[in-house]
């Protein structure tokens, strides 16, 4: 018979995918409590992925489309006025060369194309130039398109829809309580009004955070459920990485086993959304890195903003190695022949500690 204090995970799956919250205090034990049974908390989530994802990959593939010298002061990113980082910083790309590079996405398989813009928002002028990169994009390509922006309004978002915008990204970031801590220069309230104005525009959202930067795990919860209520289509996971320069470089509790726990609780959590394992998934999961494609369905190929991320033909191995499949007109065996053969993977720490930054090829590969 079972004990009144054992986890029942099944019941864990159950409860997910008849769309029972998962209780809070329930959430944090299985974020904290060292008898949980790592394996049987993930497969108690990919039995809810399983259900409503079955084996499939969403591919993303981001484009830093302006980098560096944003006016804000995100402690965590290396393009804020407050990061001494060496980035490569440059203005907006030309229309040019974001085409070539979502070209070059829907060609490596990629299911969407992130277009990232640095700054707090964009004025009237700079919405009107994303809506009709959208329109170009969508006309030309078949691939989704996301665009991450800033701050924005009601009438900006609405713009953006009316271009085709499929998704908006926004993180949450951290809790409401923590905001302060990691940026003074908007509040948590402006993130939620932007995402806001993206539903009332009728916009997919693609909203989530980043951990490691010093939440507990009951704020980690307490993002998970409002993004919960907030009917967040794409929930990226994003693990802090520790760049050189930036004013918050130090990870606070981001084991493999944590991470893990992490993923799998969004799961149980949401169980319908794109759950992505974002940024740092090499870099935190190590050699657990595969197991997160059990509570995720979605991660970025190519990297980073401005981190690099594993080679290619490695992640997309990993997920046919895995026995799951990308979404994409691309087949993913030909995709992997056609990589090439390396046979080692890129280095993604400086000095086995703080990640390493990309390159301007990396940045801009078509660059033109
Ligand atoms: S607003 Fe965006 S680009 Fe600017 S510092 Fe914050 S996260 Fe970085």
């Amino acid at each position: 018979m079972a004990r009144p204090d054992e986890i029942n995970y099944q019941q864990l799956s159950a409860d997910a995918l008849a769309d029972v919250p998962l209780e809070e205090t329930m959430a944090v034990r299985l974020l904290t409590d060292p008898k949980v049974e790592l394996l049987s908390l993930v497969h108690a989530a990919y039995a809810v992925r399983q259900h409503y994802w079955g084996k499939k990959v969403q591919i993303h593939i981001l484009n830093n489309a302006q980098n560096g010298q944003c006016p804000e002061d995100c402690s965590y990113c290396t393009q804020a006025k407050t990061s001494d980082a060496d980035i490569e910083a440059y203005p907006i790309k030309s229309d040019d060369e974001i085409l070539g590079e979502a070209k070059r996405a829907y060609e490596a398989g990629a299911h969407r194309y992130c277009m990232v813009f640095a700054g707090r928002g964009p004025n009237n002028k700079r919405t009107q130039v994303l809506a009709d990169l959208v329109r170009k994009i969508k006309s030309t390509y078949p691939i989704e398109v996301c665009v991450s922006a800033g701050l924005l309004d009601d009438d900006k978002a609405q713009v953006l829809a009316e271009a085709g915008l499929d998704r908006l990204n926004h993180n949450l970031n951290t809790s409401r309580e923590h905001y302060s801590e990691i940026c003074t220069t908007h509040t948590y309230d402006d993130r939620v009004n932007t995402l806001r104005s993206a539903k009332k525009a009728g916009l997919e959202t693609c909203s989530g955070m980043i951990v490691g930067m010093g939440e507990t795990a009951n704020e980690l919860i307490e993002v998970a459920n409002t993004l919960r209520e907030m009917n967040s289509a794409s929930v990226p996971v994003n693990f802090l990485l520790p760049f050189e320069g930036n004013v918050l470089r130090e990870p606070h509790g981001l084991t493999p086993d944590y991470c893990l726990r992490i993923l799998s609780v969004f799961r149980l959590i949401h169980p319908r959304a794109e759950l992505r394992c974002g940024a740092g998934r090499e870099f935190h999961l190590g050699s657990m890195e595969v197991l997160s494609l059990y509570p995720a369905n979605s991660l970025f190929l190519d990297g980073y903003l401005n981190g690099k991320g594993a080679e290619r033909k490695r992640t997309l191995s990993m997920i046919r190695d895995a026995g799951f499949e990308i979404v994409s007109d691309q087949r993913l065996d030909e995709l992997i022949e056609h990589e090439p053969v390396d046979g080692s993977d890129v280095e993604l720490r400086v000095a086995g500690k703080t990640a390493a930054f990309k390159t301007r090829a990396e940045l801009r590969p078509a660059e033109v």
